[in-house]
């Protein structure tokens, strides 16, 4: 039995969460679906985050030794900025999200949070910073509608949930666990953004949500939306494992490099799957 309570801060004042032991959202995200391979330091030294701000010094990591996967990536987020990670699939978007969560270590260079090398703080104060949001972020978007249903009980939020008590569906339990994880309030945020075409209404909703989420935090986002992208402070196109270009989008554009030609397919692409999400909705 689950008791559901406490603000959900996330979508404003009005939507509450299930806090207490609730499906464990990290267990349903393809980022954590990995054991952590890594073990805290006998003296591992806490974490003291201020500003949220994130530093990939010269990383290189391989899963298997015979197979680089990621070789000699720098960049910075600073404090409350957006960084978009584009590029082919396979060129190691995943992989820097999980070094930053540290669920691998670092073969060479260096991690850092505030200054500190993540390597040697507690693995508990590096997640408790950070939240994740899955490829379902959409279903983010429509959390709020959850809220509408709880309150629809008789009993509201004090609504006992669980074998003998209402009961959720798959996706309404989701739904309520990316919210809760969005509750922690982190300062630094991974998303992992979904490839579906959306209706421009659901869409519009997303983006309202993301931005929500993403204003005054530090972000690191894995961008398929062009809306994300154009306004991500900064774009690094990933390929092979190396930082292949990065800045802006006008930049990049003006550059007519990689970005330009992955920009094309995307909005050629967007269009197609635009329309038929449109059409779906329309029959
Ligand atoms: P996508 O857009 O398809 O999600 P990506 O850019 O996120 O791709 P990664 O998932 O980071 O790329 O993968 C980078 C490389 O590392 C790929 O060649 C992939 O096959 C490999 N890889 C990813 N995860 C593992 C793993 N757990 N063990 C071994 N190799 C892996």
């Amino acid at each position: 039995i689950i008791q559901l309570y406490g603000p959900l801060n996330w979508f404003g004042n009005y939507y509450r969460v299930i806090q207490k032991n609730f499906v464990d959202m990290e267990k349903m995200l393809d980022l954590l679906q990995e054991l952590p391979e890594v073990k805290d330091l006998p003296h591992a030294e806490s974490l003291n985050v201020q500003k949220g701000e994130v530093v990939f010094d010269n990383v290189s990591f391989h899963y298997d030794p015979r197979v680089p996967t990621l070789t000699n990536i720098s960049f910075a987020i600073p404090s409350g900025s957006t960084v978009a990670l584009v590029g082919p699939s396979g060129g190691g978007k995943s992989t820097i999200l999980r070094l930053l969560f540290r669920f691998y270590d670092v073969q060479s260079g260096r991690i850092l949070v505030d200054g500190q090398d993540i390597r040697h703080v507690r693995q508990r104060d590096l997640r408790s910073c950070i939240g994740i949001v899955p490829q379902q972020v959409e279903e983010a978007a429509e959390a709020a509608q959850i809220h509408d249903k709880i309150l629809g009980f008789p009993e509201g939020y004090d609504t006992k949930v669980g074998e003998r008590g209402l009961r959720l569906s798959g996706g309404e339990k989701q739904r309520v666990a990316i919210a809760r994880t969005l509750l922690k309030n982190p300062q630094i945020v991974l998303l992992d953004e979904a490839t579906s075409a959306l209706d421009t209404h659901t869409e519009r909703h997303i983006q309202k949500s993301l931005r929500r989420m993403t204003v005054n935090r530090t972000t690191l986002i894995i961008a398929h939306r062009l809306s994300t992208i154009v306004h991500a402070d900064q774009i690094l196109v990933l390929q092979g494992g190396e930082i292949v270009e990065r800045g802006s989008h006008l930049e990049l554009m003006h550059k007519e490099g990689v970005y330009h030609k992955l920009w094309n397919k995307q909005l050629k692409h967007h269009e197609k799957m635009k329309r038929e999400a449109e059409n779906k909705q329309r029959l």
